[in-house]
């Protein structure tokens, strides 16, 4: 990453007019009046034609209109103002990724509310009135409340175990009085101290290092490159300890929040309680707190998914960035950025460390590891007496399954023993849903979606097809809606339901459960079998890469992984380095304890160099080889990428405009672009979707190349462009 040529802003301006950002898709700042001069982020409400805008204080005024002219904008009750380093923050976003300030800052203000008055609620505390009948129950009561603090009424009941009428009684009777409490009840505070764990050699070697990055109050970064089960969530513990001794905030980042149910469970016994969370499940009210807290400094500890790098820390000590190598950390709708590289700019803005942590890195920070730029700590033994399980390729060609099966020979045997000896066993396939293709076996035709070009896929618990990127629907069809053949149409291939269907023919007896992100009943009953998992209460769990990720269950030997060849073949550049992490995932959650496991990877092409490295374990000869097929074709990180997508409903609209978008591109030393060109998925909700793609040298400014070619051309208001800098996924 290049540094931007942002014009540093000052903390305070001197003049009562300032730039308001507001969080609109606009050029840049609007200049407004104020009663007063005010500091950078201060939030304000802003006249814009006939409505009013929420809007932060950004610069100083472009323009040189008369103060008459300018509308005034109102300073919000309190002063809330977002720091100064997330101001910055949001600038440099925009600036790498190409969109306006204001659609960033608005990933900064999502929760409005946040900063209207806080309102009171009712809770009771003891009156001076002796309530004339004593019962049990109100005797309960009134000592539960002896302490003086002040609780809502379902508050008192449910510490006194009484019903709420008895309270309401008391209430009744002036033995307890209203009283007023803030609208949220405070978060409770993490202790450092509350249990700490004893840790091996190498831990506490890594946790040194971490916590002296800390007490130095300053900007690095750390790639924490450990062996699936070897302590990295401890090591990291230490450095969030730490930082709440030093009393700053800390930020935890999770590829996919919702699946955290360990994590926060984990994060609890170290600290004595659980975490604030944010991530987009949350009500409003939770939001509205969460963030109200986060700007007060009240929230010490946030663990979100990567909109949580947008929140307003003032007192921000530590970013950890969890499973790094993560390809949820794209955003690829809106604005389109990487929040592991963007929690490192903003580590660099705050001057705090941040901590990436993976068992398999990105190549990107391996490369930064192996160069000395990041702090490289590695840890390289299991926890306890655990060791890594053994990893064998099944050759599918030598021992293929009957058709129409998908588990073979070998794992079916594996399976008979791991159940047979009371162990526990995963198969894994990446894949959602019954199958990923239905056709009409009479006359061929394949059931497609109607708003994009993408198959659609069965899911026969549901009865119904679904395309996976649009969300359209339609119940499973009993003709074939092209030839009317009855009865024609066919499942091809396979997903998890119906490896679990062949699973429960093979073993009736077996306990076994499902999880994927659309799991029958949605993903609380995946977190639901993650939790039957770890207590032993399911034998088998089929699923896909949802329990790939750091799901610690002690009594898993076998892994399974179906179909190791699925997407392999995506002809994209980190197909290879995706592949090898996933399956590498998968591969760590087999032996985490006593018990060694066993992982069978069945294949067409076991000869695959990505498969062999997986089985000999030897991922620096797999990182060595990647790298130098990274050199040789001028690949991140050793040259730079930028996808444009052009899209529209209007099919000739958007190749023309690819067209001339091609034509206008400035020549430039050490940049080639390439396309226009159908996207992979052609159509996408109803859209028509054309690429092309910028290949620059290390050296080259991507973002000001960029800006000069767009400047030079205006597509039509039918055509819409998304600039996708760093891409990972070529879609
Ligand atoms: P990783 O994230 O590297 O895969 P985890 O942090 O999940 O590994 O650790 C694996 C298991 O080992 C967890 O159950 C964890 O609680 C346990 N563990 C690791 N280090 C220690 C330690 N020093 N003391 C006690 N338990 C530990
Ligand atoms: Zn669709």
């Amino acid at each position: 990453m290049n540094d931007a040529a942002l014009k540093p802003q000052p903390a305070a301006f001197a003049e009562a007019r300032a730039g308001i950002l507001l969080p609109l898709p606009l050029k840049g700042p609007y200049d407004y009046r104020l009663s007063r001069p005010l500091a950078r982020g201060t939030l304000v409400v802003a006249p814009l034609g006939p409505r009013e805008a929420l809007g932060a204080v950004w610069c100083e005024c472009e323009g040189s209109l008369d103060d008459s002219k300018l509308k005034s904008a109102e300073v919000l009750e309190g002063a809330p103002r977002l720091p100064a380093a997330l101001c910055d923050f949001i600038d440099w976003v925009a600036h790498y990724t190409l969109n306006p300030p204001g659609v960033v800052l608005a990933l900064a203000l999502r929760a409005r509310q946040a900063f209207e008055p806080e309102t009171m609620r009712t809770a009771y505390v003891r009156g001076r009135v002796t309530p004339s009948r004593t019962t049990a129950a109100r005797t309960r009561v009134l000592s539960a409340v002896e302490d003086g603090l002040a609780r809502s009424v379902s508050a008192i009941a449910e510490d006194a175990n009484v019903t709420p009428q008895v309270v309401r009684g008391l209430i009744a009777a002036g033995a307890l009085v209203e009283t007023d409490l803030p609208e949220f009840a405070p978060l409770p505070a993490p202790d450092p101290d509350a249990a700490s764990p004893t840790l091996s050699d190498e831990q506490r070697a890594a946790a040194d290092a971490l916590t002296a990055e800390i007490r130095a109050h300053h900007f690095s970064v750390a790639l924490l490159d450990g062996i699936t089960g070897s302590g990295k969530t401890e090591t990291y513990f230490e450095a969030v300890a730490e930082a709440l001794r030093q009393n700053r905030q800390i930020l935890i980042l999770m590829p996919e929040i919702a699946l955290t149910v360990q994590f926060l469970d984990r994060f609890a016994e170290r600290f004595g309680c659980r975490p604030a969370e944010w991530h987009s499940d949350l009500s409003q009210k939770e939001r509205r707190r969460i963030y109200r807290a986060v700007l007060r400094g009240e929230a010490r500890v946030v663990v979100g998914a990567r909109s949580a790098l947008f929140l307003p820390f003032s007192e921000l000590g530590l970013i950890v960035v969890d499973e790094e190598h993560e390809q949820a950390y794209k955003q690829e709708d809106g604005v389109i950025y990487h929040a592991r590289d963007m929690a490192v700019v903003r580590g660099r803005l705050e001057q705090c460390p941040v901590i990436l942590a993976s068992a398999t890195p990105s190549l990107e920070s391996y490369v930064n590891a192996a160069s000395g730029r990041y702090l490289w700590l590695r840890l390289s033994n299991r926890h306890g007496d655990a060791v890594l399980p053994e990893i064998r390729l099944i050759d599918l060609r030598q021992t293929p399954p009957e058709p129409g099966r998908w588990i073979s020979p070998p794992l079916e045997e594996a399976l008979e023993m791991a159940l047979a000896s009371g162990e526990q066993a995963m198969l894994f396939l990446n894949r959602r849903g019954y199958a990923p293709l239905t056709l009409c076996g009479a006359c061929g035709h394949k059931m497609v979606c109607r708003n994009c070009s993408a198959w659609l896929v069965e899911h026969r618990y549901h009865r119904k097809l679904a395309c996976h990127h649009c969300g359209f629907e339609m119940p499973t069809p009993i003709q074939c809606p092209e030839c009317k053949a009855e009865k024609s149409l066919v499942a091809c291939g396979p997903g998890v339901e119906r490896v679990a269907e062949e699973f429960a023919r093979l073993y009736p007896e077996a306990r076994m459960a499902i999880a994927s992100s659309d799991t029958f009943h949605g993903p609380a009953e995946t977190q639901a079998a993650i939790r039957a998992m770890a207590k032993r209460e399911i034998d088998v769990l089929i699923g896909t890469q949802i329990m790939a990720k750091g799901h610690h269950f002690p009594q898993l030997t076998l892994v399974g992984v179906v179909d190791a060849d699925l997407g392999g073949s995506d002809g994209d550049l980190r197909a290879s380095e995706r592949t090898f992490q996933l399956l590498h995932q998968v591969s760590g959650r087999a032996g985490r304890a006593a018990k060694p496991g066993i992982v069978l990877i069945q294949t067409r092409n076991p000869d695959d160099r990505v498969l062999k490295a997986l089985a000999s374990g030897d991922r620096e000869a797999f990182f060595a080889r990647e790298c130098e097929e990274r050199k040789r074709v001028h690949a991140p990180p050793f040259g730079r990428l930028a996808a444009l997508i052009l899209s529209s409903h209007d099919g000739e609209a958007v190749r023309e405009a690819g067209r001339a978008l091609a034509r206008a591109h400035p020549a430039a030393r050490g940049v080639t672009v390439w396309g226009p060109t159908p996207a992979f998925y052609q159509i996408l909700r109803g859209r028509t979707r054309e690429r092309l793609l910028v290949q620059a040298d290390r050296a080259v400014d991507v973002q000001a190349y960029l800006r000069t070619w767009l400047e030079r051309v205006k597509l039509p208001n039918s055509v819409r462009l998304a600039v996708d800098v760093d891409p990972v996924s070529f879609f």
